[in-house]
């Protein structure tokens, strides 16, 4: 039996629109072209719950 531990692939932010996609390749997430959303937004993940940067 063995663990696995997911990792959200996706993600978009509730405030702004900005979604993001998870790119194993540069280990960092990327931003499709034209989904930038606010640039001083305090995005807000709308992931599975989890991975939320700031408390409310
Ligand atoms: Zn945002």
């Amino acid at each position: 039996m063995s663990l696995t531990i997911r990792s959200p692939e996706e993600r978009s932010c509730v405030r702004c629109g900005r979604t993001e996609a998870w790119n194993e390749d540069v280990d960092a997430w990327r931003v499709p072209e034209g989904d930038e959303g606010e640039v001083a937004c305090i995005h807000d993940w709308d992931v599975t719950g989890e991975f939320r940067p700031v408390e409310r």
